[in-house]
């Protein structure tokens, strides 16, 4: 087994998303929109299955986190509070030469153009990355509103209307899974850096005192998510400090959990001590009280933020990247190497197919479909009738199904199926009565 990631490997997966279905760029027919990425099919399964497992994890597992579904547009005054309309940009250049644009906090010499190696750039500019749009008939500077720049700003503003409702007392926290946008001035590395992505993020809001304790708490919770649920390795993520002077001013710590992508370490997760800062804004920018009142120790309170942010789109490219493999080591009985096996190693869990059905002949494909029906209603499953079984097999390991059940002749008989396993590619005999418990316990690992 090969684990190749050269940087070509990108391209692997890029034209292997688009060809299964996975992901492809927007409005291809009019040939794309940079920076925007569609999910089709098998892409929209395994993106909601990350989202369902982080809501799980997050969310549904805990009593003291809650769950909000804000709008994408809000009043713009959210936005002048969170400081995203002053300062929420990047530095950028453009080259004279061949006319790329670039960020100059990520050229690795800021006087040299990264494309065609020109000396002749413009003068840094500052660019603001949030979207804007208008709101109403007619498109004045008074209708203006923007796209969210982050799912978390929301949150801050909602604090009070959720605890209430809630019955939440400090410390709790909201979570939040949506879209946000940013004008990045380069998107890039597929859905890595995009203008369009989700989000996953959880504010959790407790006292000053505990709260660098909160933080620690949230960091190994995390780090578990990944390494217990999503499979990664310590070969696969390391966590980055911000280094004192790199910290927003207002935040006490804030890390990075990064993953190993081709191209090089890239930010997948950022845990954030934001302080007072957000609560004390919109305080001021609202007039409203966002102050909690401390019933035993009798105080009044702003309360401190620690935030987890996880980009979804990140994470799924990730769960690509680590999961990309070609096997090149089946040999026919000649010995001659047969042509690769690509797979997609990913955890039972987040596979956009968890169990295919395929029946040996299309003869029975009508039994094959009530094993279909039974184990659909619990797992992610297609049944595929056409090609030879080992193309099918094939199809099933490039969209990594970790499981295919072939429905035989004899399974008339013996009301049992095989069931052959993606990674070890063993073979096992199973009643069909018991197939809902076999790939419980194979599947769900919580
Ligand atoms: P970067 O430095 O890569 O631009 P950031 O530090 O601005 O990221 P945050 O504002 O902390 O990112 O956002 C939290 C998470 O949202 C990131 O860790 C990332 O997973 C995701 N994210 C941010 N920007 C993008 C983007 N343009 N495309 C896809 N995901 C993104």
């Amino acid at each position: 087994m090969s684990k190749d990631k050269k940087p070509d490997v990108m391209e692997k997966i890029v034209s292997l998303c688009k060809r299964r279905g996975f992901i492809f760029q927007s409005s291809e027919i009019y040939g794309g929109i940079g920076g925007f990425w569609d999910y089709g099919p098998y892409g929209v399964k395994m993106k909601r299955a990350i989202e369902a497992l982080w809501w799980d994890y997050m969310v549904e597992q805990r009593s003291n986190v809650e769950g909000l579904d804000s709008t994408i547009i809000s009043n713009p005054k959210v936005w002048a509070a969170s400081g995203h309309l002053d300062k929420f940009g990047d530095l950028m250049t453009d080259c004279r030469e061949c006319k790329s644009r670039h960020r100059v906090d990520q050229m690795e010499d800021p006087t040299t153009c990264p494309n065609c190696d020109s000396k002749d750039l413009t003068e840094p500019r500052e660019f603001n990355l949030m979207m804007k749009t208008y709101v109403g008939p007619v498109s004045t500077e008074e209708n203006v509103a923007y796209l969210r720049a982050e799912t978390c700003q929301p949150i801050f503003v909602d604090f009070n209307q959720v605890r209430v409702s809630a019955r939440q007392k400090l410390p709790f926290g909201i979570a939040q899974v949506g879209k946000a946008f940013r004008n990045e001035i380069n998107p890039r590395n597929f859905i890595f850096r995009s203008r369009e992505f989700t989000q996953m993020e959880m504010e959790f809001f407790c006292f000053a005192e505990d709260s660098m304790e909160w933080y620690g708490y949230w960091r190994d919770q995390r780090l578990a998510y990944y390494k217990d649920l999503l499979e990664f390795t310590d070969e696969d993520i390391r966590t980055e400090d911000h280094a004192p002077d790199a910290l927003a001013h207002y935040a006490k710590a804030a890390l990075d959990i990064e993953f190993k992508f081709p191209f090089g370490w890239g930010e997948l997760e950022g845990i954030h001590h934001r302080g007072e800062w957000d609560m004390t804004r919109h305080q001021e920018f609202s007039g409203d009280n966002l102050e909690y009142f401390d019933q035993e120790n009798n105080r009044k309170v702003t309360p401190t933020v620690v935030e987890t942010s996880v980009g979804l789109d990140r994470t799924f490219l990730a769960l690509l990247c680590k999961a990309y493999d070609e096997d090149t080591a089946d040999t026919n009985k000649e010995g001659k190497a047969q042509d690769t096996r690509v797979v997609l190693r990913f955890p039972a869990i987040v596979a956009p197919i968890q169990v295919a059905v395929l029946p040996l002949s299309k003869k029975l494909a009508p039994q094959a479909e009530e094993v279909y029906k039974k184990v659909r209603k619990y797992f992610r499953s297609e049944m595929d009738l056409t090609g030879s079984i080992g193309k099918r097999y094939r199809r099933q390991d490039e969209i990594g199904t970790p499981y295919c059940i072939t429905f035989d002749f004899e399974s008339l008989e013996d009301n049992a199926v095989t069931i052959r396993n993606r990674d070890t590619m063993s073979q096992e005999r199973v009643a069909i009565e018991d197939l809902r418990d076999y790939f419980e316990k194979a599947i769900d690992k919580q």
